[in-house]
């Protein structure tokens, strides 16, 4: 019975560097232990011991073959044939991943042979081959032991053939206790390359997002690899990676959901995949929304689209607030099947280039292609617009059904609307029944204070507006001139007169505007208070819906309160209790002139109290990105 089993294959597996591909051992399965997912979203997995009759060690199924044990047999005592694998190091401990297998016979009652340890024989041989100097890291928890996918047979490689050595891994797969791999992904997106300048020094970067079948990953290469690497990579291409670093994702740099990103090297190698042995790798996959349902998607998310770019307009250029530099900006205007219009801007190098001859996208500027975006940003200036980000990609006339029916669909019907702007837009649709000037800048923007400061909100000339959004607590509300007596007149129907009126004797409040007196006047909040958040404090002022909101009375009880005995007592308890209360305020900035000093202006339009449990959530959101 020993016979059956491949004499030697535990040590050959574990220390044989150059792996041979036409190596297929056939081992004994001593145990099968599942071990729980310890993250959402991850597959259970199993760890296998297995013999070769004299020799046992640890061996791991990749995530894709626990088919093999759920329904195939694959159990204690059985005779796998290992079609292919890849040794590991886990803390400090080799093990076998199996990437291919065969269950071959399970009819075996025992165990074959009397196996000892192999670990407890090769201890002191025990090093990663390859690993340029590095050795691997403990690891905390073996049960998160990334997963494997069965290679294809015989990696082709595009050029020394130094891949060769490497098994293909899947993404999912890469972490940084192992340094021999070889990934096979399709680039997704690539950045422009970035150029940085700062006291240590100044450089340049550029990042390509990866995907296969079992996930996405993000990759950076820095100045020499920059120089090496950039030019090779196209979009939507696929290629063979190796030799490069893994590293923790930088996640507030990433919109890809991976724990781990990589960094090319000097001697980082990337190769194109031939196009006849691109087809395991999967084309991007696209979840469009359709224009008229954008609103369904929240300001700040990303979404898919795709539609007929309908006018081109002109390069421009701004200071991005921000990184206080000059970025070139480019909209178009993007139409679909449902008869909406929506504004889409390109920024950098994308928009400079669009329907130029140097353009990678190959549109003219008359032209109108179906385009195709992934992950582009939507944003809710003027209700809804989408925006690209350096992670979004972008395709102009895509092999895609629904590429292809919106040709169709525009050359029919479309051109029609187009030339009778008969196109919907969300920014006429919103404007229409919301108050002007709420609009004229993207509401929902949210600030801290110290940002509305280092941005300079609300310092343009000409009196021009900025508008914000924060979350802060309002610590101090001023006792002083809290509200004022206004003129109850009308000034047309319907509408309040509100200017300030004088009491020259009693029964007697003079209004200069409407040119009468009135009995009693109008109390009108005109409310200054100091809000702060964990950036810095600053002033804010409201008129009367939202200081009656914040003190929870109308000005009039408080002045009735004020007279009564006690009053000046009773009157600061209820601003005491009023502040420290933490809201969103809708704001806005301006330059204001007070007493020949220029100095700007916040007004509040709105306060809403904190939703805790949405802002916990995002607070849990936004430190993931940390994690
Ligand atoms: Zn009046």
């Amino acid at each position: 019975m020993a016979g059956q089993l491949t004499e030697g294959c535990v040590s050959r597996m574990l220390d044989d560097s150059e792996k041979n591909v036409d190596f297929q051992p056939i081992c004994q399965v001593l145990t099968v232990k599942m071990i729980k997912a310890t993250k959402e979203g991850a597959s259970d997995r199993y760890r296998l011991i297995l013999s070769d009759g004299e020799h046992y060690a640890q061996s791991m199924l990749a995530t894709q073959l626990k088919g093999l044990v759920e329904n195939d047999g694959l159990a204690r005592n059985c005779l796998i044939k290992i079609k292919s694998y890849a040794p590991n190091t886990i803390q400090d401990r080799k093990i076998i991943i199996l990437l291919d297998v065969e269950v071959v016979d399970t009819t075996i009652a025992d165990r074959v042979g009397d196996p000892k340890s192999y670990e407890q024989r090769a201890a002191p041989a025990v090093k990663t081959e390859g690993g340029a100097g590095t050795s691997p890291a403990p690891r905390a928890n073996a049960g998160a032991m990334p997963a494997r996918r069965a290679p294809t047979a015989g990696v082709r490689a595009g050029g020394d053939g130094s891949i060769n050595k490497n098994p293909v891994y899947p993404i999912e797969g890469l972490s940084p206790y192992q340094n021999k791999w070889t990934i096979k992904a399709r680039v997704t997106s690539k950045s422009e390359i970035k150029y940085w300048s700062n006291a240590r020094g100044d450089g340049k970067l550029f990042s390509v997002n990866l995907l296969d079948e079992t996930g996405e990953i993000k990759a950076t290469g820095f100045n020499d690899a920059v120089d090496k690497l950039y030019p090779l990579f196209i979009e939507n291409r696929v290629y063979y990676i190796s030799k490069a670093k893994v590293n923790i994702a930088k996640k507030q740099f990433s919109t890809v959901n991976n724990e781990y990103e990589i960094t090319f090297e000097k001697d980082s190698e990337v190769f194109e995949c031939k196009d006849d042995d691109v087809g395991d790798v999967p084309e991007v996959k696209y979840n469009f929304v359709p224009l008229d349902q954008l609103d369904s998607v929240e300001p700040k998310q990303t979404c898919d689209v795709v539609g007929i770019v309908d006018s081109v307009g002109e390069l421009g250029e701004i200071i991005s607030k921000a990184s206080q530099k000059p970025v070139q900006k480019r909209e178009l205007v993007f139409v679909d099947q449902t008869g909406m219009s929506v504004r889409l801007t390109l920024w950098g190098k994308t928009a400079m280039t669009y329907g130029t001859d140097k353009g990678h996208v190959g549109a003219g500027m008359d032209d109108r292609p179906v385009v195709a975006f992934k992950n582009i940003s939507v944003g809710d200036f003027g209700g809804r617009s989408l925006s690209m980000t350096s992670s979004s990609s972008m395709m102009v006339n895509p092999d895609l059904p629904e590429a292809h029916s919106l040709r169709g669909w525009y050359d029919d019907e479309g051109v029609a609307l187009s030339s009778k702007q008969a196109f919907k837009s969300y920014s006429s649709a919103m404007l229409g029944n919301s108050t002007v000037g709420a609009n004229s800048s993207d509401p929902k923007e949210r600030k801290t204070i110290g940002e509305v400061k280092d941005l300079g909100l609300g310092t343009k000339p000409e009196g021009k507006a900025d508008y914000f959004n924060m979350r802060a607590t309002l610590v101090y509300i001023r006792n002083e001139n809290l509200y004022y007596t206004a003129c109850p007149g009308e000034k047309g129907p319907g509408e309040k007169c509100q200017k300030k009126v004088v009491c020259e004797s009693e029964g007697n409040w003079r209004c200069e505007r409407c040119n009468r007196s009135y009995e009693a006047p109008d109390y009108r909040y005109m409310l200054s208070a100091n809000v702060q958040d964990y950036t810095g404090q600053l002033w804010i002022n409201s008129f009367n819906d939202v200081g009656e909101q914040i003190v929870g009375m109308k000005a009039e009880q408080l002045e009735q309160l004020r007279n009564e005995d006690d009053g000046e007592a009773k009157y600061n308890q209820v601003l005491t209790k009023a502040a420290n209360k933490m809201y969103m305020f809708n704001c806005r900035a301006k330059m204001d002139t007070f007493q020949d000093q220029e100095r700007v202006r916040y007004s509040v339009t709105r306060i809403s109290e904190v939703d805790f449990a949405k802002a916990g959530n995002e607070l849990v959101e936004a430190m993931k990105k940390f994690l």
